[in-house]
């Protein structure tokens, strides 16, 4: 996929989507936002409460946490960079999606990813991680490392729910990352935001 014409073609299809159950108990489709020209493309799990209601990415707690340490580690507000999730509607209670959910909504992930072309994806937690890798992971181990996966080039770190449960030594590892993938953009001379 090349053109934005086929990508808000994607949007619309996924806003309609009824490739899986999810589509039965949600209340928005949560496609993503930003920045498409952004280097760097944030991806989380999949849409809680607060973000099914508002139909955007990481807006409720987590998301507060995410957008923090994205300005303090990067100097970015949320809309520089490009956001969404593996998943795009809410599963029921917060569970985590389903493998053939993940399935379904691959085709989305892959158009975004397509389009927005980006240097880096910033996978948060371990089932983003997972999907970009091809394999499990542990996210205790590999996070603010940067590997080549047959997807993307990737940098997973920890998800911002689990640092908010985990306090301050998580919150400055994820910063710390930051900072590091930041440095990483510049020395190969693809940070374009100052
Ligand atoms: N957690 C996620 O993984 N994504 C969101 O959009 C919100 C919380």
């Amino acid at each position: 996929m090349s053109s934005r014409t086929d990508f808000e073609r994607t949007r619309s299809a996924a806003l309609e989507c009824q490739k899986c159950s999810l589509c039965e108990s949600r209340l928005n489709v949560v496609f993503g936002e930003g920045d498409l020209s952004s280097p760097i493309l944030f991806v989380g799990e999949a849409p809680g409460a607060q973000e099914d209601l508002q139909s955007r990415p990481f807006v409720g707690r987590s998301g507060k946490l995410l957008e923090r340490l994205i300005f303090e580690a990067l100097g970015l507000n949320r809309g520089d960079v490009y956001i969404t999730n593996v998943v795009k509607c809410r599963p029921p209670e917060n569970r985590l999606p389903k493998p053939d959910e993940v399935r379904s909504c691959s085709g989305y992930l892959k158009d975004q990813l397509n389009f927005i072309s980006p240097f880096l994806v910033i996978s948060l937690g371990s089932l983003a991680t997972k999907v970009f890798m091809g394999r499990d992971v542990q996210i205790t181990k590999c996070h603010g490392e940067i590997v080549q996966s047959e997807l993307a080039l990737v940098m997973p770190i920890f998800h911002p729910a689990y640092a908010l449960r985990r306090g301050r030594v998580a919150q400055d590892a994820i910063r710390n990352d930051l900072i590091g993938a930041k440095g990483y953009l510049q020395e190969i001379g693809v940070w374009n935001f100052e």
